[in-house]
């Protein structure tokens, strides 16, 4: 039996085990994902090497503790963080699947980013990898954010993305194709980063909050005309990119994405 895992604090409520096993039942590989909660990260991944774990997810907070005891690819490399472990090979490879999860989100949705314009709100850990999966497949990206020196910041190492203050939002949007949301607004209150009015029938509105699926911005979104990508797609394409890094197969997308809505409202 393989075994595969997550380690971050908390990782209690995680949703990553039921989507994996879904994924193992659904291909009859015999493999089980289980969550730890360490003290010290690069011990856990030196651990994790010895017992012939096979595979490692990591969350907060030890995205960026990993990196020094792993090989990270030039995408971990550049977005400063690993979500993902692959012990396969000699020494441990780090990776950075958000990134193509947020790619394959908006693949799922039949959007294409190459030459659009996206205002993203938020600069923290998933903003940056939000920023580089949207420059990355060719749009243009404005990052605008409640303390406007991480805008800054963070537009300053991703290609052609310009740093704002919240307040230029609603300027942002009237030439926008796209809008995502990176903050946390909308996940413990029904509150939306951004006020309605400047929301239009011509854009896609990703929201990276997915507890709850229905946030209170993707529901003004929907008001407005625009079409909506829930955070449920990031969640679930991350981890059909490490599924399919571990495995080397094909992950059952239809199976992973069922088990994971099962879990969330
Ligand atoms: P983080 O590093 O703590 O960053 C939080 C961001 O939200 C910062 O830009 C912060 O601005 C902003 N913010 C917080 N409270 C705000 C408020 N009241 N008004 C305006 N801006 C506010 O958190 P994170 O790890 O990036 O996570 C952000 C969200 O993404 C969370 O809801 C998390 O669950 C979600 N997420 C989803 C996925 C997925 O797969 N769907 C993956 C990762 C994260 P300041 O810089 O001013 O503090």
């Amino acid at each position: 039996m393989d075994v595969y895992g997550l380690i971050g604090n908390p990782v209690g409520h995680s949703l990553s085990p039921p989507m994996h096993e879904a994924g193992y039942d659904e291909l009859g590989i015999d493999a089980r994902y289980v969550t730890f909660e360490p003290e010290d990260a690069a011990a856990a991944i030196r651990a994790a090497a010895d017992l012939d774990v096979a595979g490692l997810n990591v969350t907060i907070p030890f995205k960026q503790d990993v990196l020094d005891v792993v090989d990270p690819d030039a995408t971990a490399e550049r977005v400063g963080a690993v979500n993902t472990v692959d012990f396969s090979g000699d020494h441990p490879t780090g990776h950075n699947t958000d990134v193509a999860g947020v790619r394959r989100s908006f693949a799922h949705h039949d959007f294409d980013l190459e030459g659009a314009t996206a205002v993203q709100v938020g600069a923290g850990g998933a903003g940056r990898a939000i920023a580089f999966a949207l420059a990355d497949a060719g749009a243009t990206v404005h990052v605008a954010n409640r303390t406007a020196s991480n805008a800054h910041d963070l537009a300053a190492d991703v290609p052609g993305a310009t740093g704002h203050e919240l307040d230029a939002v609603p300027e942002l949007l009237a030439d926008a194709d796209v809008l995502a949301n990176a903050t946390s607004v909308g996940m413990e209150e029904d509150e939306s980063p951004i006020a309605p009015e400047p929301l239009h029938d011509d854009l896609v509105v990703f929201d990276a909050v997915y507890s709850p699926l229905e946030t209170r911005l993707l529901r003004d979104a929907a008001a407005a005309g625009a079409r909506t990508i829930d955070g449920g797609w990031m969640l679930l394409y991350q981890g059909v990119a490490a599924f399919e890094r571990w495995t080397g197969r094909d992950a059952p997308v239809d199976a992973m994405n069922a088990a994971l809505r099962d879990h969330l409202a």
